[in-house]
Formats: C-alpha cells, sequence, structure tokens
C-alpha cells in the first residue's frame, strides 16, 4: 500500500465538503476523519487517515489541503475583484481537458514560455533557474550540465524539444534507426471502451505483406463489437468472436510457417481490458484461460508502437496517435475523431440517453476504429521505409 497524492487530496476534498453539507462523521470519533481510496476493479479499498503526517514537515492530508484551497480561494477572489493576478499559466497534465486551456493557450504563446516544451514540475524548475522561455532553453548547450536535475528524458532531448518547437517541427528522430517488429502475417488492433464500464469494440486490421495463401482470411478491416450499452453480458461474445478470430489467424501463420505480429498503440488500454475480459467472462463459451491472454501480451509478437515512438522520435506536440500519425501522411476521416467525442457518439449510439439507438453514430465509431488502426499501419510501414529519413534528426538542429 502507498498513499498516493491525488487520492488523499481528493479524499480531503470529499471529507470538506461532506463536513460543509452536515454529511461527514464527527472529527471526534475515532475514525471520523478516515476516507477510503477505491480500486479501479473495485476489488480493494484503501483506508487513509487524513490526519496522519502524510505530508513533507509531517503535515497531514487535511492541513494540506486547507492550505491549498485557501491559496485558490485567494487567487480567485484576486480575479473576481479585478485585483493583480495571483497566478499566471503553467503548461500541466490536465490543461489537455482544461476549456480554460484556449486562454492559457494565448498567454503562454506570448510570453513564449518554457512550459510549451517541458510542462509542471520541471517547467517550475526551470523558470526558477532563469530559464522561463522556449529560447533560452533552445539556446541552452546540450553537451554541457543542465541547469536542472532532470529525471526522464535526457536534458539534451528537452533541448531539441525546444529547437523543434521553433523550427515548426512536429516530430524529430532522436536516432538514426529503431528497429520495428515486421512480419509475414501483420495485425493492428485498436480497442474501444466506455469509462470503467466495459469494451464494446475490438477493431482489426490485417495483410499479409509476406503474401497471401490460399484460405487466409481476408485483408481488411473487422470489426468485433457489442451495440447492448456497457457493462452487457454480450461483451462477451464479443471478446469470445475477436480472441477466437486473432487466435485462428495466429495459428494459420505458425502452422504455415510465417511470421506473425500484432501492433496496438499504448498497449496499457488494449492489455487492461484484454486481461479485465478473461477474468470477467472466465467460463464463458470461448473465453481464454487468463494465462492464454497473459502469454499473448508477454509475446514479443505484440506491439507496442508507442514504445517504438517513444524510443525514437521527440514529439514537440506530443506522442499521440493523432499527434505522430500526421507525419506518416496520414489523416482522419472525421474531423471531429478523438476519445472525449467517441465517448459522446457511444453514448448516443446505443441509446444510453433514453433516446433510441442511432445507428448514425454506430457507422461513426466503426470508422473512427478503422481508422485508428490503419493509423498505426500507415505508422509503422512509414518507419521501416526510407521515408522516415526525412524526418530531421535532433543532432542535426
Ligand atoms: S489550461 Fe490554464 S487553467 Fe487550465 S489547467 Fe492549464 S494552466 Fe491551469
Amino acid at each position: 500500500m502507498r498513499s498516493q497524492p491525488r487520492d488523499l487530496l481528493r479524499l480531503a476534498h470529499l471529507n470538506r465538503m461532506l463536513r460543509a453539507a452536515g454529511w461527514a462523521a464527527s472529527p471526534d470519533l475515532e475514525h471520523g476523519d478516515h476516507g477510503g481510496v477505491i480500486g479501479l476493479d473495485a476489488d480493494v479499498v484503501v483506508w487513509h487517515d487524513l490526519r496522519a503526517g502524510h505530508w513533507p514537515g509531517d503535515r497531514s492530508t487535511l492541513d494540506e489541503y486547507d492550505d491549498r484551497f485557501a491559496d485558490r480561494m485567494a487567487v480567485a477572489t484576486a480575479a473576481a475583484t479585478g485585483r493583480p493576478a495571483l497566478a499566471e499559466p503553467l503548461r500541466i497534465t490536465e490543461c489537455k481537458r482544461c476549456p480554460w486551456w484556449p486562454t492559457c493557450e494565448v498567454a503562454l504563446e506570448r510570453a513564449e514560455d518554457v512550459s510549451l516544451v517541458v510542462r509542471g514540475e520541471t517547467a517550475v524548475a526551470l523558470r526558477e533557474a532563469g530559464v522561463r522561455t522556449v529560447e533560452q532553453l533552445a539556446a541552452l548547450d546540450p553537451a554541457a550540465e543542465p541547469p536542472i536535475p532532470q529525471p526522464g528524458i535526457p536534458f539534451g532531448d528537452v533541448i531539441a524539444l525546444a529547437r523543434a518547437r521553433q523550427r515548426g517541427l512536429a516530430v524529430v528522430r532522436r536516432v538514426p534507426r529503431v528497429p520495428v517488429l515486421r512480419a509475414d502475417v501483420e495485425v493492428d488492433v485498436d480497442m474501444e471502451s466506455f469509462g470503467e464500464s466495459g469494451a464494446y469494440l475490438w477493431g482489426v486490421l490485417l495483410r499479409h505483406p509476406g503474401g497471401a495463401l490460399p484460405g487466409d482470411e481476408p485483408d481488411g478491416y473487422r470489426a468485433f463489437a457489442t451495440w447492448e450499452p456497457v457493462p452487457t453480458d454480450d461483451e462477451a461474445r464479443s471478446f469470445a468472436e475477436f480472441w477466437a478470430w486473432l487466435s485462428g489467424v495466429r495459428a494459420r501463420a505458425a502452422a504455415t510457417g510465417r511470421t506473425f505480429a500484432a501492433y496496438c498503440y499504448n498497449e496499457q488500454a488494449e492489455n487492461r481490458w484484454l486481461i479485465g475480459s478473461a477474468v470477467r467472462f472466465e467460463g464463458r463459451p470461448g473465453i481464454p484461460p487468463l494465462a492464454e491472454v497473459e502469454a499473448f501480451i508477454a509475446d514479443e509478437a505484440w506491439v507496442d508502437l508507442f514504445a517504438v515512438v517513444s524510443d525514437w522520435f521527440l514529439c514537440a506536440t506530443g506522442k499521440g496517435l493523432k499527434r505522430i500519425a500526421p507525419a506518416a501522411g496520414f489523416g482522419w476521416r472525421d474531423p471531429e475523431a478523438g476519445g472525449e467525442n467517441s465517448m459522446r457518439w457511444y453514448r448516443d449510439a446505443v441509446g444510453m440517453d433514453g433516446a433510441p439507438p442511432d445507428a448514425a453514430q454506430r457507422e461513426r465509431l466503426l470508422a473512427y476504429n478503422a481508422d485508428d488502426v490503419a493509423a498505426t499501419q500507415t505508422l509503422r510501414e512509414w518507419m521501416t521505409s526510407p521515408a522516415v529519413e526525412r524526418v530531421p534528426l535532433a543532432s542535426e538542429l
């Protein structure tokens, strides 16, 4: 067990809100200021004492929360009353989903702020070290001692990212070549889930770069989907069909002496639902044993292209598939394609909000999923073609 600052602060927030609403247990009770964090699969609860000294200086979570809350209130009050701003934008992970981003982005761009290249605490440390702008960061010598300790990516890469940004380059190569596993039979896989409720769609794109044989499954896109709102038992059927198809293609490749590889982009999501589906639907028709799924995940023929991209490229505007695939020349048919929008389309596609299921939104989701697997296919073919050498090397910037 370990405490997560984010969990602790959220618990403190709920504790304070419940107290304000008159619903909290009395703090005089033995466990009055305890809170529980429920695991993603709802199988574990970790109880935290919000008065325990989890924070630097042995401060309690509630003390930390109260200080931060007072700070936020001061910032908001200054803004609401027209006094000088007590805070300035700094790009952090949360900016991606924050409604204020258009406002903050303009301010950050105007200042050429260093957080446009490195987010969060690293940007704060750089600002404190006097490196406040992209230009200042780009001007540093990659061979010299970094101005701040930099865990994670090498500081030379950070400088290269700043230089790439100045030149308007979305991607640069970190290294001349990175091997990408290719095979006679290749399958790109993309799964769509709805929050934690279930994985409603497994999309696959089959290709035979080593040549198709009589009796092979035809090349192209297939979708294994359930359109009953998740969670639903019908998800077991669609997952079993997907697994049977994938296993069949793999087995046929092996039986005919051909190599096989399957690809995804950022395997965490796919692996989470591969394992989750084997566990939740254990014993149902066609559901593989967990060990079989785990063996597939551990096999080097299951390739996470996100990891390859991370090894190979520096991406000035993010490493998401939507950011990197255009560098390989791929574009999505739907201009609104994206994870957040797909949630909304899904609600309409299955009639989650009481309206009749919307067939057009189903087609939209299928087209979006088909484009995602086409994007990973385009990306890996590009990475193994001479065209990738047109991307500048970081060391040349
Ligand atoms: S967009 Fe602005 S307000 Fe929102 S998290 Fe980022 S810096 Fe903060």
